[in-house]
């Protein structure tokens, strides 16, 4: 699809993810997202959290040009969507779809891979984050770069405003990611504050 093509499908998928509120980035969050793939290229990249296949057709279009996706998503509707999206696009023979709990999927990839994954993209479910960096562990190449979005939680996580109660348990979950994140020996992390945060970790 040529270029005019793919951008007309992205107004057609954020329209739609707008219509139908489904959580895909978010305009200030995607511009930094951008920038880290842009700056990376990675070319083997796993997504945790895919919805309607938005966030995935960017790690393609901004990735190496050989680059290939595998995406991880809990909900088939989701995922039957997204399949046809990318089939728009052209894309699907680049991208791998797994159905089913990301933590589970996780457990199960180690031992199957032809190739480890030097870009992942968490965006799941957000109390998960801890498990699925401890789970990513050995599917990450030597260099690689881990980018974690939501982490500041609508400015509660950083921030001095106690959370309401209903979100005190995602919050504490998203301060332990940073907590472990900072202190994983070999790796180091920046914490972008635009969007909802986006944390992203590098292997030093
Ligand atoms: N990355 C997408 C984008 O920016 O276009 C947005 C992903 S959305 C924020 C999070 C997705 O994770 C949802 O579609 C949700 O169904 C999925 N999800 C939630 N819990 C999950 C789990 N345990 N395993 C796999 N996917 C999960």
């Amino acid at each position: 699809m040529e270029q005019a093509g793919i951008e007309a499908l992205l107004r057609e998928m954020e329209s739609y993810a707008a219509a139908h509120h489904v959580p895909i980035i978010n305009e200030r969050g995607r511009q930094a997202f951008l920038a880290v793939v842009q700056e990376e290229r990675p070319r083997r990249i796993l997504e945790i959290g895919t919805a309607i296949g938005y966030s995935t057709l960017l790690l393609l279009l901004h990735g190496a040009a050989d680059a290939r996706v595998t995406t991880l998503e809990l909900s088939g509707e989701r995922a039957e969507l997204a399949r046809s999206f990318w089939a728009c696009a052209g894309v699907s023979d680049r991208i791998t779809l797994l159905t089913g709990d990301a933590g589970r999927i996780l457990a199960e990839l180690p031992g199957k891979l032809a190739e480890l994954y030097d870009f992942v993209f968490i965006d799941a479910a957000k109390g998960q984050y801890v498990d699925y960096f401890e789970k990513i562990q050995p599917l990450l190449a030597p260099h690689c770069t881990v980018l974690a979005d939501n982490v500041l939680f609508r400015g509660y996580v950083l921030g001095e405003e106690k959370a309401p109660r209903r979100y005190r348990t995602i919050v504490k979950r998203l301060r332990a990611y940073i907590e472990l994140v900072n202190h994983t020996p070999g790796f180091v992390t920046e914490i972008l504050e635009r969007g909802d945060g986006l944390a992203v970790t590098r292997r030093k």
